[in-house]
């Protein structure tokens, strides 16, 4: 049988977006929608692409030299001469700055359940925590309030003989 090797754009554990609760997210390349908001377009193209980061970039100008399809350029923002480019991370091997990368990576699935299993000790001490803090401590803070609110300052109210 053939085996999955799935393309992601990432892995990210301990995630706090993208849904409720800490968790590891995959994020998977090839997403067919196209929303406005989209956070990740880099997850739509279903192929590994080649992305330019100008901050990272120092100028050394690596890239142009491996480059079979004399693709790389040097225009501001543009790097890559996308009509020319086989996309085949040549120059993001080279890269030293980081400046170009290759977005998108084939895992198996065996290394991708290894790596959503890795935390799984945390999340579910999480759980855990969260249900002795609901059963032990949510009950005593709630009987604590009753009193605080049906407490007045009548308490106070003594005659004068009092002191
Ligand atoms: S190899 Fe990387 S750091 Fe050097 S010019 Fe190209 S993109 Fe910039
Ligand atoms: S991915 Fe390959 S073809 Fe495209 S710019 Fe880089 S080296 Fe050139």
């Amino acid at each position: 049988m053939k085996k999955l090797s799935p393309l992601l754009v990432d892995i990210k554990r301990g995630s706090l977006e993208d849904g409720p609760g800490t968790r590891t997210t995959v994020f998977f390349k090839g997403c067919p929608l196209s929303c406005p908001w989209c956070q990740n377009p880099e997850a739509m193209d279903p192929q590994v692409e080649i992305g330019f980061y100008p901050r990272c970039c120092i100028g050394c100008f690596d890239c142009e030299k491996v480059c079979p399809e004399e693709a790389v350029l040097n225009r501001g923002d543009v790097r890559i001469d996308r009509s020319r480019c086989t996309r085949c991370g040549k120059c993001a091997d080279v890269c030293p700055g980081k400046g170009l990368r290759r977005v998108g990576r084939y895992y198996e699935v065996d290394q991708i359940l290894e790596i959503l299993l890795r935390d799984r000790v945390f999340y579910e001490g999480k759980i855990e925590t969260a249900r002795w803090f609901a059963r032990n401590r949510l009950p005593l803070l709630a009987a604590e309030r009753v009193i605080a609110e049906s407490t007045t300052l009548d308490l106070m109210d003594l005659p004068e003989e009092a002191f």
